[in-house]
């Protein structure tokens, strides 16, 4: 695949897809967009920002190289493992301690060991119609396409 794109370094969290630096940030960065959206779309306007009371209808997974959540909404929204933090700016949705899959650092390694972010996904719980994926399925699909 041709692209002058480089990959990320290590698996996208929110960050690189809000540059959120703390997160602090990222629930004022959720905030601005959830206010953005109530004037732009008054008609489907999110309520303000809230704590979820009910975990995201998927844990947190690993999709094209960017950990993330599906939220209540069926929205994904980016989340970071040290945080255990994920904030929707579609409806508000505030997922707190949040803990991140079993054996995480070690599928980040393994899917950074790959070239493309397109090859960089990881549903510990399964999802979107697949079975879940252990840490040594991830090191088994590595060694099958000749990575260490
Ligand atoms: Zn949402």
């Amino acid at each position: 695949m041709l692209t002058t794109w480089t990959p990320y370094a290590r698996i996208g969290r929110p960050l690189e897809a809000h540059n959120a630096r703390t997160p602090e940030d990222y629930l004022a960065i959720q905030a601005r967009l959830v206010a953005d959206l109530q004037r732009a779309r008054p008609a489907i306007a999110p309520r303000d920002p809230f704590v979820s009371p009910t975990p995201p209808v998927m844990a947190p997974f690993i999709n094209g190289g960017r950990w993330g959540v599906l939220c209540g909404c069926m929205g994904l929204v980016s989340y970071d493992p040290d945080w255990q933090l994920a904030c929707c700016g579609g409806c508000g949705a505030i997922y707190e301690a949040l803990e991140p899959p079993d054996g995480w650092e070690e599928a980040e390694q393994l899917l950074l060991q790959r070239d493309q972010m397109n090859q960089r996904h990881w549903l510990p719980q399964g999802g979107f119609g697949h079975a879940p994926e252990s840490v040594e399925d991830l090191a088994r699909e590595n060694r099958a396409h000749g990575l260490r």
